[in-house]
């Protein structure tokens, strides 16, 4: 309602034969009485005198919250009353090292500096070299500043001022650049001050704002989870109900039973995403430092999505050159960024398009040089740095075309820049897009190959204690471990659990899988009572927590409490396999 008195006050003023904001305070008495009332003239018919330019400013932000017309009004006035030439605010975003002019104002005879409103790209030297100019704080603007400073500060060539850094949280969210024109006087120390407490005030709402958009961003991807969950979901449930009713038609029972999987697999991949995004947003992601083979890596990625791009009628190649493939590092997080670049690639690839998966070795360096480029629908530039945010996609139409939530891209950024690299994006739209990066890897130690699996998996004649409060879980579990011939015994929380492996003999027990999270006693407390016990096999009986809580403290828990591994649930087979194998194996 402010906004909409503040328009029709200027329209008022426009009529009046002004062509820009008009003060009540600049209006003659009588024509004063007859301006609308609003919530921002009224701030401005207080006499300069009497209420600081700064705690107007103040007012200003406190009438509204729609920061794009507090600047379109704020800044003109700001401008005539310090007699200014230009006002720049700059937006800057040190992930990418760059920076853009938000909001300008320039004098009627200043003009706007050429090219103003581009975006600048800087790099990381250049960046770092014009934060370097604020010094104790303020960076002088005039002719000889340094080079640098003038980039990242979107200063005019001409006029003499100064500029101030906004923070947010400590990082550099851009700055605020007051200056006069050639010729004119420097601002007095005191309005200097004064320009300073105003850029304070408009930095706190610029963060304020941005805090707002986030939220807005976060209730928008809600809605847009709660859609992308509910689609699989439809298939799952729908699917079921067919199979139910074709019971006698094994081969559509067949049909319904993969799109079931496929259906829960997608599911799980959205949740995982989640999942890990919160990790890395509470920082309790950590990498692994382990030795690999980066070419069977690769290629495995690229494997992954043979069959998808046979379908789609979309060629994907692979050009790697590594002379020395075997390097030391996180395998697991690595893949899942090639893993996801290369599903982006295939996605937003039509038919006859082509995509490549490019891992260079620098030289005989241990540099390597990734990249997934397309052929497809390409990303505007207006769009290329808010695809790496979480929970973003370039255009809201992406949900309705390709689904997707917006979160692969910001995990993989966070990923590369984890591991010390920068992910990055070059793109037209309509060519194609290429997503890059560095990553400098040590030379690592080829292990031994691995021994091939037994091929069918049989236990027949072990035992193990099945400890689970879920009932359809302790089902599932125990259909999985009968299918390969283990005998099952169940307890439904840890003190049944510790009951059974009491009244059994020792050594009637090869295996204890516990659940973490029970009732009466958990699966912890559980696992430090076994271990606690006087008899010979209480020390030795292999317990394998199996939960749903993936994050790493627990698996920490569940080792310190005398656990010899740890299953996330739900149950993959070939790990549940791989799991049994090593531990049963005698
Ligand atoms: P999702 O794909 O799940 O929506 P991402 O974070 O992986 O989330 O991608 C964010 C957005 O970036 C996508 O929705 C899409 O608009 C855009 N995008 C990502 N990769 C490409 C690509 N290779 N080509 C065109 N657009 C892309």
């Amino acid at each position: 309602d402010q906004l909409a008195d503040a328009c029709r006050a200027l329209d008022h003023a426009r009529a009046q034969g002004g062509t820009g904001p008009v003060w009540a305070e600049d209006l003659p008495e009588e024509e004063r009485r007859r301006a609308p009332q609003t919530g921002i003239n009224e701030v401005a018919r207080v006499p300069g005198d009497r209420l600081t330019m700064v705690s107007q400013v103040f007012n200003f932000f406190e009438r509204s919250h729609d920061v794009d017309s507090i600047m379109a009004v704020l800044l003109p006035k700001l401008g005539r009353h310090y007699q200014a030439a230009h006002i720049v605010l700059t937006a800057a975003d040190a992930d990418f090292y760059t920076v853009r002019p938000a909001y300008a104002w320039h004098a009627e005879d200043a003009g706007a500096p050429e090219g103003e409103a581009a975006l600048t790209r800087l790099d990381e030297k250049k960046f770092a070299a014009g934060l370097r100019a604020f010094g104790d704080g303020v960076c002088p603007v005039g002719p000889r500043m340094d080079p640098d400073a003038r980039l990242l500060l979107g200063a005019p060539k001409e006029g003499e001022g100064f500029a101030l850094p906004m923070y947010d949280g400590g990082a550099y969210i851009g700055a605020a650049l007051f200056a006069r024109g050639a010729g004119q006087p420097p601002w007095t120390e005191e309005e200097q001050g004064e320009l300073q407490e105003i850029a304070k005030i408009i930095e706190t709402n610029l963060n304020r704002e941005r805090y707002d958009s986030a939220s807005r961003a976060k209730t928008e991807f809600l809605s847009r989870m709660s859609h992308e969950i509910r689609t699989p979901m439809n298939a799952i449930i729908g699917m079921t109900l067919i199979a139910r009713q074709s019971k006698d038609d094994a081969a559509a029972v067949e049909d319904c039973l993969e799109k079931i999987e496929h259906s829960s697999q997608y599911l799980l991949g959205i949740l995982n995403d989640i999942l890990d995004m919160s990790k890395i947003e509470s920082g309790k992601m950590t990498l692994e430092r382990v030795d690999f083979d980066l070419e069977t890596l690769a290629r495995g990625a690229a494997a992954l999505f043979a069959a998808q791009v046979r379908e789609k009628g979309v060629t994907l190649t692979t050009d790697l050159r590594l002379p020395r493939p075997w390097v030391k590092g996180d395998p697991l997080h690595l893949n899942q960024i090639l893993v996801n670049l290369l599903g982006n690639a295939v996605k937003f690839t039509p038919a006859g398009g082509r995509v490549t998966l490019r891992v260079h070795q620098q030289g005989e360096g241990r540099r390597f040089a990734f990249s997934v480029a397309d052929t497809g629908v390409g990303i505007g530039e207006e769009s290329r740095e808010r695809v790496f945010r979480a929970f973003e996609q370039a255009e809201a139409s992406t949900t309705r075309n390709y689904g997707g939530t917006g979160l692969g891209l910001s995990i993989s950024s966070s990923l590369v820049r984890m591991m010390g690299g920068a992910l990055q994006l070059d793109s037209e739209v309509g060519k194609g897009s290429d997503f890059h990066f560095e990553l400098e890897l040590p030379q690592g130690r080829p292990a031994a190959p691995a021994q091939k699996a037994p091929p069918a998996a049989d236990f027949t004649g072990k035992r193990v204690l099945l400890v689970e409060d879920n009932e359809l879980n302790t089902e599932i579990a125990k259909t999985l471990l009968e299918m390969y011939g283990l005998a099952v015994d169940t307890a439904a929380d840890g003190q049944q659990a510790v009951r059974a492996f009491e009244s059994n003999r020792p050594g009637w027990y090869d295996l204890i899988l516990m659940d973490i999270r029970m009732p009466v006693m958990d699966g912890l407390e559980a696992t430090k009572v076994i271990r606690h016990m006087d008899r010979p096999d209480a020390a030795t009986v292999p317990i394998i927590a199996m939960t749903a809580n993936v994050f790493d403290d627990d698996t920490q828990k569940s080792i310190e409490s005398g656990m010899n591994g740890h299953l996330a649930k739900p149950i993959d087979l070939n790990v549940l396999l791989e799991t049994l194998r090593g531990v049963l194996a005698t």
